[in-house]
């Protein structure tokens, strides 16, 4: 077995991983939440995985460069700042970071930036989140909205619009926009249209299940567990094998 530590373990992703990891060959040697912090305690760990919250982040990364552990970081939420944290830590670990773990996902993205090197339509994102989500809009939707920006080789943040209210005037050419649900259960949706004059194309994917993002964090520790060279690795990386 394959010792791993689970940071953001009382979670609902948490709770999953920990149930799930057996399966995957992994011993869960560190249940790790708010009551109970990384220590040297957990230095027998081959991975740590984090699904906790966005203020978490930079001391996963920290303590797991300290300590040479490989790192599935899947938090959403993240600043700037802890994205060069990321990058930084990548230089001594290897790291995967999605903010979707899902293969679907994964597929929809690469058929949102094709239907948006296609088609110079109006883009909609629309997303929608259980209401314990506490950031928005998700880090799935801002990563479908980056394909469509690098596919037409604009940045995002000139062309997105976050939601709309007043008389905010026609739509210019070329904006993305970006609109979160949240409410109830739901797990997790989102749905990118490409609105032209008299046709309409959506393209959508729904998780049911909440295992779909924890059975990929756990593939992808596996795959850590695996031996790779420090650098920052995504579910592609992974998928490719
Ligand atoms: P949750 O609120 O149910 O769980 C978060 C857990 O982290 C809680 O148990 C909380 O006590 C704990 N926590 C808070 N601060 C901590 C700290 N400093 N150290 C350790 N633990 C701490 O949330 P969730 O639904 O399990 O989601 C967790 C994160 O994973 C969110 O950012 C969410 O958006 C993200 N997420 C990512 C994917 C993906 O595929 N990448 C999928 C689902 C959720």
């Amino acid at each position: 077995m394959i010792a791993l530590v689970v940071v953001g373990a009382r979670g609902r992703m948490g709770r999953r991983l920990v149930a799930l990891a057996p399966e995957y060959g992994f011993e869960v040697v560190g249940a790790v939440d708010t009551d109970e912090p990384l220590t040297d305690r957990h230095r027998a760990a081959a991975v740590v995985i984090d699904f906790s919250v966005a203020a978490q982040a930079q001391a996963t990364l920290s303590w797991c460069s300290e300590h040479g552990v490989s790192l599935v970081l899947g938090t959403t939420g993240l600043s700037a700042a802890d994205e060069v944290a990321i990058d930084q830590a990548a230089t001594t670990i290897p790291i995967v970071r999605a903010a979707n773990f899902s293969l679907g996902v994964h597929v929809l993205a690469e058929l949102v930036a094709e239907a948006a090197r296609l088609l110079d339509w109006d883009v909609e994102l629309v997303e929608a989140h259980h209401r314990k989500k506490v950031d928005a809009p998700s880090g799935t939707a801002l990563v479908l909205a980056e394909r469509v920006a690098a596919a037409r080789q604009v940045h995002l943040s000139d062309v997105v619009r976050h939601g709309r209210d007043g008389i905010v005037g026609a739509r210019p050419a070329g904006e993305v926009g970006m609109h979160a649900v949240r409410g109830g259960s739901v797990v997790g949706e989102h749905a990118v249209s490409f609105y032209g004059d008299g046709e309409v194309v959506t393209l959508e994917h729904r998780a049911l299940d909440r295992d779909i993002f924890v059975r990929g964090a756990l593939r992808s520790a596996a795959w850590l567990a695996g031996g790779r060279a420090p650098g920052r690795h995504g579910l592609a990386d992974v998928l490719a094998r």
